[in-house]
């Protein structure tokens, strides 16, 4: 008889692991709370305008790099569209009101900031060299998160990112512009790892694209090959609880408009947020300890978002992101006042739907705390009444004002905008609080900071971005593993390594 797995959220995570799960025989259930599955690949659709909400760009998608690779073993590349951003500046840090562009490939990184800091060369040269070793030492790329780590590498776990990048360079303003794409993991000074920040970076190094056609693509994809193979996604179906026996979890209760239900489980895999995974676990095989630990794990913080409709061909589209501070610091910006709000934001167009010369959407990112809307923390989405609408609009008023100096044209190009606040995120994808990335990584928590797939309840997994790591890249490696582990025999990574011969290997 096939073996019943039963999958708990329907975004990246999820998705991932039923579309390999179902290939390999098993009987796949994927579970979601929202009637769109997807999560944070989720999109909307306003004036016939399709706009990303969680998944705006990713990296090293060229043929043969890491992400082509895992796409091609899931069976999604052939059906997706992909675009490079400009090699010569696929981020751009504006920093003190000039622009650093960051170019792709180690040598072409340093030779463009150089430009800049003519007497850097050495320290740039160092500082993507221990980019690259941190990122190859870390457990994203070996595939392994028990790989034992050279004790040399551990130490990009434990610095964060400030601090070796301190060690590197004397220029004030060079560390600055070098952690200028620290929303990419909403880094905190004195906090996140350095090995975050590295991976992070040489992934969006190697080579960054966008989805044409929208982050859903993606979703949809992993869907057609879960369904294709057998398995079923279920939306509109809110787990509820992990039912026990003295060893196991034996299924999965979820709410359905009809009331009740029950799914019978020999594996279960969870993605959602681990504190909620916890929650709906009541048996004694979790402790109160790690129950405490996991509900006290620090959450990064949320955003606010505000998606742009151009009027037709006037703006011209930017092949690259934006990292804008208004700030001295490029840290720092989650510690704003009401007063100097926003110092700093992400700006992005989206591939355009039409003429390619011009951007038809585009969106602006930037901090939000919850303690900024926790008069609204008990309503939901669409009911939450005009002081929210309110506060929303000022907030919009005062991003698209403060944007449009730095980025000229911007204020008369839009036509109209949307906005979203980390209450949305909260509704939408369960994630605690509206955090964009989940349970944040802190050197200061060291091995207590990090979650591990496997729990104590043996054939209860988890994945999910709070796991390994967020993004693309990280949720995808997550995945991988876990269903390794239940797979066995290498046969997962067989499979990898057939998908592609270019890469190397650890
Ligand atoms: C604003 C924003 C921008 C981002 N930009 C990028 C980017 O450009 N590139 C990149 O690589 N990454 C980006 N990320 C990160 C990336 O999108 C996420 O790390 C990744 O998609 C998370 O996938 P996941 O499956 O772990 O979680 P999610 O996508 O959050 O999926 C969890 C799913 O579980 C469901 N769920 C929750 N509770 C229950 C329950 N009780 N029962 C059933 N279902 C439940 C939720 O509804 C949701 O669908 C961004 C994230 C955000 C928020």
């Amino acid at each position: 008889m096939e073996e019943r797995c039963v999958i708990i959220g329907a975004g990246l995570g999820g998705l991932s692991c039923g579309a390999v799960l179902a290939r390999h025989g098993f009987s796949v259930t994927v579970l979601e709370q929202g009637n769109q599955a997807g999560g944070c690949l989720q999109t909307f659709v306003r004036d016939g305008l399709k706009f990303e909400t969680g998944m705006h760009f990713i990296g090293s998608a060229a043929q043969g790099e890491i992400l082509d690779t895992l796409f091609r073993y899931l069976g999604i590349r052939e059906g997706l569209e992909l675009h490079e951003l400009d090699r010569n500046g696929y981020e751009i840090v504006t920093y003190k009101g000039q622009d650093f562009p960051f170019r792709n490939g180690r040598d072409a990184f340093v030779e463009g900031l150089v430009e800049f800091f003519p007497r850097q060369r050495d320290n740039l040269a160092r500082y993507m060299d221990t980019v690259i070793k941190a990122s190859a030492a870390s457990s994203v790329e070996s595939f392994n998160p028990e790989r034992v780590m050279d004790p040399d590498d551990a130490v990009w776990h434990t610095r964060s990112v400030d601090s070796v990048i301190e060690g590197i360079t004397d220029d004030p303003d060079l560390r600055e512009i070098l952690a200028g794409n620290q929303p990419l993991y909403a880094g905190v000074k004195g906090h996140t790892p350095f090995a975050l920040h590295a991976f992070i970076t040489s992934f969006y190094n190697r080579s960054a694209w966008r989805i044409a056609g929208g982050s859903d693509t993606i979703a949809k994809l992993l869907i057609g090959c879960i369904t294709d193979a057998g398995g079923r996604v279920m939306t509109g179906c809110k787990a509820v609880g992990i039912v026990c026996d003295e060893t196991r979890a034996t299924g999965v209760r979820y709410l359905t408009d009809g009331g009740e239900d029950l799914l019978a489980a020999d594996y279960v895999i969870s993605t959602i947020h681990p504190s909620l995974t916890v929650g709906m676990v009541h048996s004694p095989l979790f402790r109160p300890a790690f129950r405490k630990r996991i509900q006290e794990m620090p959450d990064t913080i949320g955003v606010f978002e505000l998606y742009l409709k151009f009027k037709k061909n006037t703006v011209p589209y930017m092949n690259a992101n934006r990292f804008v501070y208004t700030n001295r610091s490029v840290w720092g910006c989650d510690c704003y006042t009401t007063d100097d709000w926003p110092r700093g934001f992400l700006y992005m167009h989206q591939w355009p739907q039409g003429d390619s010369r011009y951007a038809d959407a585009g969106v602006i990112l930037v901090y939000m705390r919850g303690d900024d809307i926790v008069a609204w923390n008990d309503t939901l989405t669409g009911r939450r009444g005009d002081g929210y609408r309110e506060f929303k609009r000022l907030k919009a008023d005062r991003l698209l004002a403060t944007a449009s100096e730095y980025i000229p044209g911007l204020r008369e190009g839009v036509e109209r905008y949307w906005t979203s606040t980390p209450l949305t995120y909260r509704d939408y994808t369960g994630a605690a609080g509206g955090g964009l990335y989940g349970i944040a990584k802190d050197v200061e928590l060291g091995q207590s900071g990090r979650v591990s797939y496997r729990t104590r309840v043996r054939n209860l997994l988890l994945a999910g971005q709070s796991v390994n790591s967020h993004g693309i890249l990280g949720v995808l490696v997550g995945s991988m593993v876990v269903c390794d582990s239940l797979l066995g025999n290498g046969v997962l990574y067989d499979g990898i390594r057939r998908a592609s011969n270019d890469i190397e290997w650890k």
